[in-house]
Order: C-alpha cells, then structure tokens, then sequence
C-alpha cells in the first residue's frame, strides 16, 4: 500500500475515533493562541490554560504585552517551566507584531516564523486553528505516530511535515496534528504504546516488525 493511500485509511479511521479532536489550549483570538502556544512549549495543556485566564485579561493586546515590565510578566506565568525565557519571547514577539503588524497577528507562515521564538510548529498551530489555514504541526506525539506508521523515516521535524503534507491532503492538515496527537496520547504512547488494541495496527511498520515480532 502507498504512503498516500495509508495515511487516508488512518485519517479516516481516527476522524471515527476522535470526532471532536481539536486543540486543548483556551484562546478566543489568534494573539491568544500565539501566547498559549508559546507557553505550552514543555508543559501540559492543562496547566496553560490555568495560567492564561488571568493573564488574557490583563493583556488584551500586543501592545500591551509589549509595554508591560518582563517581570510583571515573568510573575503572571511562573507557574510554567522555561517562564523567564518565554515572558521573554512573548514580549519579544509582541513588541514586533505592535510594531512591524499594527498589532495584529501575521496569518502566513514566514510572517509568524520571522517573530521571535516562533518556530514551525508553533506558526501551524496558530494558522491551521486561530486562522483557519491548512497546516500541519509536529510536535512529539505527531512525529511517534507518524515515525511508527512509516509514513516517515525522519527524526526531523521539519522534514516529517514535509513527509507528512506530501501524503496527506491540504484539507487535512491541520485534523491530522489533532488526530495524531489524540492518537498518540490515548493508544500510541511512547514507553508502553497499545498496539494490541490499536484501531489502525493493520497500518502500522512498528506492529509488524516491533510489537508482533516481540509477541512471536
Ligand atoms: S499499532 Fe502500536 S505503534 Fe502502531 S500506531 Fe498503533 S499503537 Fe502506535
């Protein structure tokens, strides 16, 4: 079976699996997808989403992140691992889009990526759900599943979008990063990965020569 072919079973079979698969961060507009994401790098969903209630509304726009002592901000979202360095990058990436973007969030990939701290995963993120683009994020759990299924041979996640987006439909990129990520943190998770029970093994490189060849 073909790359293109195998990732539409997949896709298909985990839109069954995972119909409201969407992301987990709280937003309401594409600055406060952009900040959350940029807090979420190494830390729960769940804890973000504690974090930036209070902080959204304290800050409700570029320029007021931009304006804002690091401090006042380091102190709102100390809770979060690596908070010096994102209050940094937050303020960093908020005073660019106040200043080059009218204040307003780039919605293209080079726009968002020239930011500060902003990387690819982090513009897909922001493009594929607060603006409505087709992009494809890979973070850990995409990049596993992906890896496990052979739809990749890469490590790097730049070239695992690629892999991906060569095989996959524009039109679903952005549900292949939540389905994967559902995928892999329900069933195809990293130590101990449920292969037994999984709903798309009969696609998988890693059940047919890992788990299966250990089982005999
Ligand atoms: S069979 Fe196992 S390794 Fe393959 S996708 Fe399913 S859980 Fe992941």
């Amino acid at each position: 079976m073909d790359k293109r072919e195998k990732a539409k079973k997949v896709l298909d079979i985990l839109e069954r699996e995972f119909p409201e698969a969407k992301t987990a961060l709280d937003f309401k507009t594409p600055l406060e997808l952009l900040i959350a994401t940029i807090l979420s790098a190494q830390a729960t969903d769940k804890l973000v989403n504690k974090v930036t209630p209070e902080l959204f509304k304290k800050y409700k726009s570029a320029e007021d992140y931009a304006l804002a002592p690091i401090e006042e901000i380091e102190r709102r979202i100390g809770s979060v691992n690596f908070y010096r360095n994102k209050a940094k990058n937050i303020k960093a990436c908020s005073t660019q889009i106040a200043e080059a973007h009218n204040g307003k969030v780039p919605d293209t990939l080079e726009g968002l990526t020239a930011l500060s701290g902003v990387g690819r995963k982090t513009a897909n993120i922001v493009l594929g759900n607060a603006f409505g683009k087709n992009a494809l994020a890979v973070d850990t759990h995409v990049k596993r599943v992906a890896q496990r299924l052979g739809l990749t041979e890469s490590d790097d996640p730049d070239r695992i979008e690629a892999d991906l987006c060569a095989v996959i439909l524009p039109e679903r990129w952005t549900r292949t990063t939540h389905l994967f990520i559902m995928h892999g943190r329900a069933t195809c998770k990293a130590a101990s990965p449920k292969c037994g029970t999984c709903p798309i093994r009969a696609y998988s490189v890693y059940y047919k020569t890992e788990y299966k060849g250990k089982k005999g």
